[in-house]
């Protein structure tokens, strides 16, 4: 715990909540006849998941991968290893990943080729935030609820060090991750 970390409250609750609302509503419309496979990555997409697949107003199946991509902090590593596989046979599925933030694209490029290897007919990409300014892979997402600037965010699953996830909105947080001060 460094002294001098500062939460600067980003987007409100209410603010999320209504960008929830708007990605379900152009989910259901794109996928007339059934709702794709919402695959979450975790840790970071647990809150986001549970309050999409809650504004749905169909049946939605709910499956998780867990990817690891950074190491400690705020730093990232550059390489993607899976960890924990989705539980469904998604052969011939529409796949949805979905998303606490795509900063580098790196985590969800390995999630949409590991699920295009496994055989989905569609894949996907829901993400609560979109951070374009650090992009290193080709991702471009197809439902975003708020595009961010180059600063490090928590809240709302999104951690630094497992730290700051439970919090219902999304901060800045300075004078913590190196040099994003
Ligand atoms: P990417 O592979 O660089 O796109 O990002 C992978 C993961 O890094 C995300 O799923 C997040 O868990 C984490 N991450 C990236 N940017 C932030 C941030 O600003 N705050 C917290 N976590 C982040
Ligand atoms: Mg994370």
């Amino acid at each position: 715990m460094s002294l001098g970390e500062t939460l600067q409250l980003h987007i409100s609750r209410r603010r999320i909540a209504g960008a929830v609302r708007r990605l379900a509503r152009r989910i259901e419309e794109d996928y007339p006849q059934e709702l794709p496979l919402l695959v979450g990555v975790l840790s970071g997409s647990f809150v986001f998941m549970a309050d999409l697949a809650r504004a749905l107003s169909r049946d939605a199946q709910i499956d998780f991968l867990r990817i690891a991509s950074y190491g400690r902090g705020s730093v990232s590593s550059g390489s993607v290893t899976l960890r924990m596989d989705v539980a469904a046979d998604v052969r011939g599925r529409h796949a949805l990943i979905v998303e606490d933030i795509v900063d580098t694209g790196r985590t969800t490029e390995f999630a949409v080729r590991h699920l295009r290897r496994k055989g989905a007919a569609s894949v996907r990409l829901c993400t609560l935030l979109d951070k374009p300014s650090r992009r290193v892979a080709p991702i471009e997402p197809d439902y975003v609820g708020f595009t961010v600037p180059d600063k490090f965010i928590v809240g709302y699953g999104l951690d630094y060090g497992e730290r700051y996830r439970s919090l219902p909105d999304i901060y800045v947080l300075t004078g913590g991750p190196d040099g994003s001060g």
